[in-house]
């Protein structure tokens, strides 16, 4: 068997309940389980328990959230908390999107409690870093990059992030249609890869790439073995589209 392989579909606000179920009627036909990958769906709130229903029958699958709150409860009006996204049928938790970072502000720090609080609740943490356009050509990738990696990974003994894995998700390609070139995504993901080692963090986290992903660029980007999987936007939103995704051919 080949290096196992995730294909996570961010639906950011698309897809509500009955098209979750649309979704995964036609999806699932398309898409039999294969050994060695795993299919992650982070889904709007409101669509957790649909989706987590609708793919019950697919021990390959597993639902997210698209962000939560770092307490178990209390008087944070909008918030979901990790316990409310696990109850409705949540098993991972996408944490530090650039949306969340550059749309809404959330900060290094917020990003570290909800890291904590997620591995602290047993679920999966999906963390993304990445870069702006700007940082990237103010020759700024790097420092950027171990900067959102510190501010996520410092508060956490290393033994500790058992079930973390990492999304390379430069800003400039999420939902642009410009990806970043393979070479561009390895050199980022042999940084990412060697911070972890330093940390003393396990060698087998997974570390995907996301940003303009489509079923054309994904073969080429599979085909280098730094890159563990893919996180993807808009071209997860169509059944066919993304079936085609996740059946992609690893050529190593
Ligand atoms: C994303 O939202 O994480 C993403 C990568 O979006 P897109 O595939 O649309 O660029």
């Amino acid at each position: 068997m080949s290096r196992p392989l995730i294909f996570a579909a961010n639906w950011k606000m698309h897809h509500g309940p009955a098209a979750a179920r649309d979704f995964a009627e036609r999806f699932l036909p398309l898409a039999p389980p294969v050994d060695g990958r795993t299919l992650w769906f982070f889904v709007p709130d409101v669509t957790i328990t649909a989706a987590a229903e609708a793919f019950a029958g697919r021990p390959d699958v597993g639902i997210g959230a698209q962000n939560v709150h770092w307490e178990g409860k209390g008087a944070y009006t909008g918030e979901i908390s990790i316990p409310l996204a696990e109850e409705a049928g949540a098993s991972a938790i996408l944490i530090g999107h650039s949306e969340r970072r550059h749309l809404f502000g959330e900060t290094e720090e917020q990003t570290g409690r909800k890291l904590t609080a997620t591995l602290a609740a047993g679920l999966t943490p999906l963390l993304c870093v990445g870069e702006t356009m700007a940082e990237r050509e103010g020759g700024r990738t790097e420092s950027i990059v171990l900067r959102q990696l510190a501010g996520a990974l410092d508060p956490i003994d290393a033994d500790r992030l058992e079930p973390l894995v990492i999304a390379y998700e430069p800003v400039w390609a999420i939902g642009t249609g410009r990806n970043a070139t393979p070479d561009d995504a390895v050199q980022v993901h042999r940084l990412i890869r060697m911070d972890l080692l330093r940390r003393g963090v396990r060698a087998d986290v997974p570390v995907l790439y996301g940003g303009s992903v489509n079923s054309r660029n994904a073969v080429e980007l599979l085909a280098r073995r730094e890159i563990d999987g893919l996180l993807v936007g808009g071209a997860s939103l169509e059944p066919e589209g993304w079936a085609e995704i996740v059946r992609t051919p690893r050529s190593e």
